[in-house]
């Protein structure tokens, strides 16, 4: 059985103030999520620390949102794995469609995230996904299969199992429109063909493949209903205990 994960990335909002009493708030509910379905949030690194004593002894993992492409020193405002694992963290987001646009996260960089995470212990949640532009043109497999084979190149079987693969639509992110079950369900399973490929059917039947792009309670019963869709990414709604808790328990 693979595992059921709804992680919320909360990008860059809150307070520390705001992001404990929203941590505290989702802990408060969570005698109403199903014992299998695995929690976790990602706050700024600034909230790391004290978000993390909120939810130290539940079953919500704490993750970051990025880590350094290098291992230590002289690197300015970036902040390392082996911090972060100092910090808290089971899990760093990496690749998210936002540092690919706007930071100029490349696969080569992404590469050295991934192995710098995993040697520290920390699991990597890698985000591929197209731009509307690339699913007009008929792209998205192309563009995803490319971005999955640039980063995975270096990594084994071993290593597959403690990376989490999710699925984000650039087009669906923050934007309202979420890819329909169909098209999200398609992906996932292009995805984990490719891991079954790469590291064989075991592996890829153990891999957890998340869903993320304006996933809500209202529409992550469907979404979470499909045969490759593991869970959620969730953006906004994270932000929100009751929003974040609805999907949890749309499982
Ligand atoms: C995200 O940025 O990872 C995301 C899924 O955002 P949203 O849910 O707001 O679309």
């Amino acid at each position: 059985m693979r595992k059921k994960i709804v992680a919320g990335n909360w990008k860059m909002n809150t307070t520390v103030a705001e992001g404990v009493e929203l941590a505290k708030n989702i802990v408060a509910k969570l005698g109403e999520v199903p014992n299998d379905v695995n929690l976790i949030i990602a706050p700024p690194f600034t909230h790391l620390v004290s978000v993390g004593n909120v939810i130290k002894g539940t079953k919500i993992a704490l993750s970051a949102q990025n880590c350094a492409d290098e291992a230590k020193g002289a690197y300015t405002g970036e902040v390392a794995v082996s911090m972060l694992k100092d910090a808290g963290c089971a899990y760093t987001i990496l690749g998210h469609s936002e540092r690919r646009q706007y930071y100029g996260e490349t696969s080569a960089k992404l590469v050295n995230k991934i192995k710098l995470a995993l040697e520290s212990g920390i699991k990597p949640i890698f985000c591929v996904g197209e731009k509307l532009e690339e699913r007009n043109a008929g792209n998205h497999f192309k563009v995803v299969g490319t971005q999955l084979s640039e980063v995975l190149s270096e990594v084994t079987a071993e290593d597959m199992l403690n990376i989490v693969i999710a699925y984000e639509p650039v087009w669906a992110i923050g934007t309202g429109v979420t890819a329909t079950s169909a098209q999200a369900q398609e992906i996932h399973a292009f995805i984990r063909k490719f891991v079954a490929d790469k590291f064989g059917a075991e592996v890829a039947e153990e891999t957890v493949i998340l869903y993320g792009g304006s996933c809500k309670p209202s529409n992550a019963k469907e979404l979470f209903a499909c045969k490759d869709i593991d869970g959620g990414l969730i953006g906004g709604a994270a932000l929100k205990a009751d929003d974040f808790i609805g999907i949890a328990i749309s499982y």
